[in-house]
């Protein structure tokens, strides 16, 4: 049997997925440009693996030859939940709460390639959340789930920008979906309210200024002249998200309750941090996307936070 794009669309639902968009394979000239000429400006900061596997990212045939179609996958992680703000705390960004999304969200397409493999054992994909050489933005705007937003998050008119995104490149032919337009207009207010000016232009985010890379795939020290300016972020920010238009009016609760923040997860006690031992952290973030940072990592934000409070007590 023929696997249609309401087949895809009706079980990637009853899997949980919010969003779905396909589009046609293309090599991204366009958008591997403009990776290049973020990488050229050196704005991976330390992400190196970014300047990896350039190629591929340009050509998913050179991780599925027989690539025809790509199917781009949105899941809501809104919870409704919102910060204390208690200074003693650090501030964990909303998608690391819960369960780490790659548990989570690899499951449901692992289901998923089961499901059409059964209707047409000759299918073929490659799935990616997050991770490998795949353009997961790039394909989520022609999958017509939504625009670039200048703060570089991909923005959906129904949902906001709370949401993962998940890319399955297909040996099958879908309809392609229709892209939709740039709706930010003449909105800034995320460069606005970025505290570190990390948004350097529209669409590009210089990560050595940008509190979420610094917390957390960041492997040195944070910079001093950053003193102050992190708004007690431990792990991640999420300023830019938080005040745009669209996630203020459109933000609704996911039903995907492993996304809920676990105890302590939300916000972090800065003075445990410092005494926290390798074994705790472990056991305290176990499955949860705040291990990314290592306890090492965690320490230096806490630390970096906690100086920029005891100079203004002082
Ligand atoms: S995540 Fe925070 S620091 Fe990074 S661009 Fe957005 S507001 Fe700026
Ligand atoms: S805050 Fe404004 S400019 Fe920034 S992404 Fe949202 S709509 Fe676009």
């Amino acid at each position: 049997m023929q696997i249609t794009n309401k087949i895809v669309s009706e079980t990637s639902a009853s899997l949980g997925f919010d969003l779905i968009g396909f589009s046609s394979f293309v090599q991204l000239e366009k958008e591997t440009a403009h990776l290049k000429k973020w990488l050229q400006n050196g704005y991976n900061a330390g992400m190196r693996y970014m300047e990896r596997n350039f190629e591929k990212r340009k050509d998913v045939r050179l991780i599925l030859p027989e690539a025809k179609s790509i199917i781009s996958l949105g899941m809501n992680y809104y919870t409704g939940h919102q910060y204390l703000n208690d200074e003693n705390s650090g501030k964990v960004s909303r998608y690391a709460w819960g369960k780490d999304y790659h548990l989570i969200i690899w499951e449901k397409l692992d289901q998923l390639i089961l499901k059409l493999k059964e209707i047409d054992p000759s299918f073929e994909a490659k799935t990616y959340v997050d991770t490998g050489p795949v353009m997961d933005k790039a394909w989520a705007v022609r999958s017509g789930i939504g625009w670039l937003g200048k703060h570089s998050n991909v923005i959906n008119r129904k949902m906001g920008s709370w949401f993962f995104i998940a890319t399955v490149i297909t040996n099958y032919e879908f309809a392609v979906s229709h892209k939709v337009a740039d709706l930010c207009g003449s909105c800034t207010a995320c460069i606005d309210a970025c505290p570190t000016n990390a948004i350097v232009k529209d669409f590009v985010v210089d990560a050595n200024k940008c509190i979420s890379y610094l917390t957390i795939e960041n492997k040195g020290e944070i910079d001093k002249t950053l003193y102050g300016k992190f708004d007690n972020w431990i792990f991640g920010c999420d300023i830019c998200q938080e005040v745009c238009p669209w996630n203020k009016k459109f933000s609704a609760e996911t039903e995907e309750k492993e996304f809920h923040p676990k105890e302590g997860n939300k916000e972090i006690d800065l003075e445990s941090v410092e005494n926290m031992s390798e074994e705790s952290f472990k056991q305290k973030f176990a499955e949860s996307p705040i291990l990314r940072t290592k306890l090492k990592g965690l320490k230096r934000n806490a630390e970096f936070l906690l100086k920029k409070k005891n100079e203004s007590s002082s």
